[in-house]
């Protein structure tokens, strides 16, 4: 199933020290709602039957997300929306919210959720979107972004004591996350393959993964192209047909790491995403995978 991270606008009303979703300096991209509807239809024509619409923060615009959401529903996307929680300021509040999405077709609202966030959301802002989701019978659960350290138990048992469905997300040492400090990790050797859905940018260029992937700026690995030169169907096609990203989601990075050459003791001490920078922002490197994608590589499995 075709599905996709729709990047309406990189403008967010907060700014927490672990987003991924901008550098230092602030980034208010925005598409032209018009072109964003045209997209919409043309991602239905192409087959795409999930759409998330996310960060930065899709309620500063929230006229335009409904029409768009409205769109979705009328060609039978499933419609998903990420937020800080920011507009849930008292239960009332939030529980009108949570009807002008569900009367507009919204599937599922995903709330944002860490100690970063905490410094401009409180929580009790979360727990009144995630409440108000309950009463109206609206799918949802709470991302809550941790580098699993001590100081985040608190958060976590928040989540519990109020028996909130959440997932916990490992922070992603990207963008303004990327200055952070962080502890040695030893993994157990996991295969880490990703499903790599794309994301779309509000300049419109297309990548191939929607955690990391446009940060890559080495070797630009992860980008497809852009909408203004390619059509929704090439650039889907590009994803699914790139030999390299095939070995990514059948292999795992782990795999492409000890064929590259990387010793299993090194391999065990990076974050996914890191090694996945490692091997692919690498010119050298990934000319030498790229050289290799038909033949040796493929065959380098058990
Ligand atoms: S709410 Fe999301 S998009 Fe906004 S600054 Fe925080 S992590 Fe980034
Ligand atoms: S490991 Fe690579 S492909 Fe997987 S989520 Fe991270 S950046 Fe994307």
């Amino acid at each position: 199933m075709r599905k996709i991270a729709f990047g309406y606008s990189t403008r967010c009303n907060i700014r927490c020290a672990h987003c991924v979703a901008a550098e230092e300096t602030p980034d208010n991209r925005k598409m032209e709602l018009s072109r964003a509807k045209e997209i919409i239809l043309e991602m239905a024509e192409a087959g795409v039957r999930g759409i998330s619409f996310t960060a930065g923060e899709p309620f500063l615009y929230f006229n335009d997300i409904l029409e768009l959401l409205t769109l979705c529903h009328k060609h039978k996307i499933y419609t998903r929306m990420v937020t800080n929680s920011s507009w849930a300021t008292s239960p009332e509040k939030a529980g009108q919210y949570v009807a002008i999405l569900q009367e507009h077709g919204l599937c599922q609202l995903r709330l944002s959720y860490s100690r970063w966030h905490q410094q401009n959301v409180p929580r009790e802002k979360v727990l009144n979107a995630a409440r108000s989701c309950k009463l109206a019978g609206l799918d949802y659960f709470i991302s809550f972004v941790t580098d699993f350290s001590e100081p985040d138990d608190v958060y976590e048992q928040f989540l519990r004591d109020n028996q909130l469905k959440f997932f916990p997300e490992p922070v992603i040492y990207a963008g303004r996350a990327n200055s952070f400090g962080r502890e040695e990790i030893f993994t157990d050797y996991q295969e880490n393959q990703c499903p790599m859905n794309p994301y779309l940018a509000p300049d419109l260029n297309m990548y191939a993964c929607c955690d990391a992937g446009s940060h890559f700026k080495g070797t630009n690995f992860f980008l497809l192209g852009n909408l203004k030169d390619h059509s929704v169907e090439q650039l889907f096609t590009k994803s699914e047909t790139e030999p390299l990203y095939n070995c990514i989601r059948t292999m795992g990075i782990t795999n492409i790491a000890s064929f590259a050459g990387f010793k299993a003791r090194e391999i065990v001490s990076y974050r996914k995403c890191e090694l996945c920078k490692k091997l692919f922002d690498t010119p050298e490197t990934l000319k030498h995978l790229r050289n290799k994608v038909t033949g040796e590589l493929q065959k380098w499995t058990r």
